[in-house]
């Protein structure tokens, strides 16, 4: 649910989430429209379908235990080696290197002296990490989430806090003197207003609204580009979020 989406705007949804399906098996039992459903307006809704396929895989290859394996949790639907790993560490206190977006610009500026991280990459993301983290399991899982809360509250990407940072002495960006970024660059996101995703969601939004089909002609009310609409709504059934039924569509 965090994936590029804010807490504050998570939380709520993530409470309501876990009281009506308080373990994989609760919502292996129901739909993954159900879930599509519940995800409401938390946006990328295919993150919903993910979570109940890996529900399900938990459920029937599992027992309805979340593995606590990295490699187990790599192998189940919608898992990255962000999740897993943060699953392994932080649920079972497994050793491994947990990057998230702000792990990574602590790694950047200091080990690697540089404003930026330059674009993600896992397999150079998790080498620089595990290259720093504690030998211990209980050390290392400590690490972990001092680098987390570190990027996220001290080292930030507009004002780090250098005064405050435990790593002031030793940060390499800062001893040589906070040279500018010069690397490669991730792509900007593109504009939501009037994109595909704008009108995938709206499209969405009435799904998720309707028990019944919503018909071609109320469809087709949604957006007034033809081309876009069509090309949103066969994107939206190709992921498996909108099935045809009769004469109009549903959740799955
Ligand atoms: S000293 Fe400053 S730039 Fe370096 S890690 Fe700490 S907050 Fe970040």
């Amino acid at each position: 649910m965090l994936q590029q989406t804010p807490v504050a705007r998570v939380l709520p949804q993530w409470q309501a989430w876990l009281e009506r399906w308080p373990t994989p098996g609760a919502l292996a039992a129901v739909p993954p429209g159900e879930a599509v459903r519940a995800w409401n307006r938390l946006g990328y809704p295919r993150r919903a379908l993910w979570l109940h396929a890996c529900a399900v895989a938990i459920t029937e290859q599992h027992g309805g235990k979340v593995p606590r394996d990295v490699d187990a949790l790599l192998a189940l639907p919608g898992i990255g080696p962000y999740t897993a790993r943060a699953v392994a560490v932080f649920a079972y206190g497994v050793r491994a290197p947990v990057v998230d977006t702000n792990v990574r610009r602590v790694l950047a500026r200091a080990v690697d002296g540089q404003a930026e991280p330059g674009p993600p990459s896992a397999v150079r993301d998790l080498a620089a990490m595990s290259a720093v983290l504690p030998v211990d399991d209980a050390e290392a899982r400590v690490f972990n989430a001092g680098a987390m809360e570190l990027g996220a509250l001290v080292c930030t990407a507009r004002a780090p806090l250098c005064g405050d940072c435990p790593l002031a002495s030793a940060c390499a960006w800062r001893i040589a003197g906070y040279p500018s970024y010069d690397g490669p660059r991730r792509a900007v996101q593109k504009k939501y207003e009037g994109s595909d995703r704008h009108v995938r969601g709206l499209i969405m939004r009435e799904l998720r609204a309707a028990h019944v089909p919503v018909t071609d002609a109320e469809v087709a009310a949604l957006w007034p580009d033809e081309v876009q609409l069509a090309r949103s709504l066969a994107g939206l059934v190709a992921d498996g979020l909108a099935v045809r039924d009769g004469t109009g569509y549903v959740l799955p």
